[in-house]
């Protein structure tokens, strides 16, 4: 095959010319539509000067509305990886215990990171398969009569594996049992995508991201926090310094930061608050369940197999696919993006090999899923693996309904 490469390509080593868009379809970073990306380019302005504090000020606004609540939100120049150590060292002190669930990929980072910063972590083992259960984490507070477990922290939507966690329902089993843990949710692969109320929830601690539902390119994590994590934080022994929320809500107060913000992040941000909260967050919701749905109709159409096992608990933004014994997904993720230049998300630690992920989320429409699950369909025929044609006929049939 010739390459079709210009020479100053060929001399800086870049991929082929492509023409049309890249679909980038894993599950974040998400496609950043383009008026976050005319929001993004403006001139970086003095983040002391009067003009940052209205930025700042609005953007916190509309990230309160996203969240559901009208605390404390902070914002990190970080990845998501940030906010989740944020969550944990304002709250907590060496030695104490938390309770984490084993639903994936990212409750084993968080679960290692909680180690790692010296607390106790009682890790409920899980199958990858299901989220978490909410009568489980009603028995374990029970059995702590001692009141010994400080926080319970979980992921809301497991980004490895496709399976939401029913937040609400944790909730209420933590308070009929009357403990006293904190809940600290990770919602970086939710937060703008699937139904989530943090105040109305009761959660504590918020930790969320910029790359996947709330369009953005990497770089911001979030933290909303309630009064009674506030309240943590004053007697929380572990150390911090940069992830300290209390310069961050006195200087936040004023729209200001103790250090220098992501100043042009924070342009994009106020932009994709703002196209979420005039969509509405419920019709924002309501898209992405259809095109979950439609996502798996394709999946059982072509006789593959679903990873999640508990209808209740399908993720609307991404949907993990089981590959047929003997075929590697990530062989076939390497021929979409050879032959359709779509990427797919790969399976993440004991998943690899074993599955590919399809990203439904963010700044997406019905014609883009079509294109996506056709990549899909027209993907599997290419590397080969068994399956039965028709999956993207079912989808749209369904979209069309
Ligand atoms: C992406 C993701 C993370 C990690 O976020 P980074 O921005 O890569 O640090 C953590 N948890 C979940 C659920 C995610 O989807």
């Amino acid at each position: 095959m010739t390459s079709n490469k210009t020479r100053g390509q060929r001399e800086r080593g870049d991929a082929d010319v492509k023409s049309g868009r890249h679909f980038l379809q894993i599950p974040g970073p998400t496609n950043v539509p383009d008026r976050v990306l005319r929001a993004l380019a403006q001139p970086t302005i003095d983040h002391r000067g009067p003009a940052f504090a209205s930025l700042a000020r609005e953007t916190i606004a509309g990230l309160q509305r996203v969240f559901q609540t009208t605390g404390a939100v902070v914002i990190y120049p970080s990845s998501g990886t940030g906010a989740w150590e944020a969550a944990l060292v304002n709250t907590l002190s060496s030695g104490d215990r938390v309770l984490m669930v084993e639903t994936g990929h990212f409750a084993t980072l968080w679960r290692d990171m909680a180690v790692r910063l010296g607390l106790k972590v009682d890790f409920e083992p899980g199958d990858w398969r299901h989220g978490v259960d909410p009568a489980l984490v009603e028995a374990r507070l029970k059995d702590d009569r001692a009141r010994a477990i400080k926080a319970v922290a979980i992921v809301h939507n497991e980004t490895s594996t496709g399976v939401t966690s029913r937040v609400a329902e944790i909730r209420r089993r933590i308070d009929s049992v009357r403990h006293p843990a904190l809940l600290l949710v990770d919602t970086i692969s939710s937060l703008g995508s699937i139904e989530y109320r943090h105040a109305e929830w009761g959660v504590d601690v918020t930790v969320s991201g910029s790359q996947k539902g709330l369009m953005l390119p990497p770089g911001l994590g979030f933290n909303a926090i309630s009064d009674k994590a506030i309240a943590a934080s004053k007697s929380a022994g572990l150390p911090r310094a940069y992830w300290d929320w209390a310069p961050m809500i006195k200087d936040g107060a004023s729209g200001f930061f103790p250090y220098t913000p992501a100043t042009n992040l924070l342009y994009g941000l106020r932009e994709a608050a703002a196209m979420l909260l005039e969509q509405g967050l419920p019709a924002v919701f309501a898209r992405h369940c259809r095109h979950a749905e439609a996502t798996r109709r394709a999946v059982r159409a072509w006789g593959l197999e679903l990873l999640c096992l508990n209808p209740d608990e399908y993720s609307s933004t991404v949907t993990a696919v089981l590959m047929p014994d003997g075929h590697d997904a990530d062989v076939f993720r390497k021929i979409v993006l050879e032959r359709f230049d779509m990427s797919l998300g790969t399976g993440l630690g004991t998943l690899k090999g074993r599955v590919f992920r399809i990203g439904h989320l963010g700044d997406f429409n019905d014609l883009m899923l079509a294109g996506t699950l056709s990549g899909v369909e027209m993907g599997l025929a290419a590397a080969g693996v068994p399956f039965t044609r028709g999956g993207v006929t079912a989808a749209l049939e369904f979209l069309a309904s």
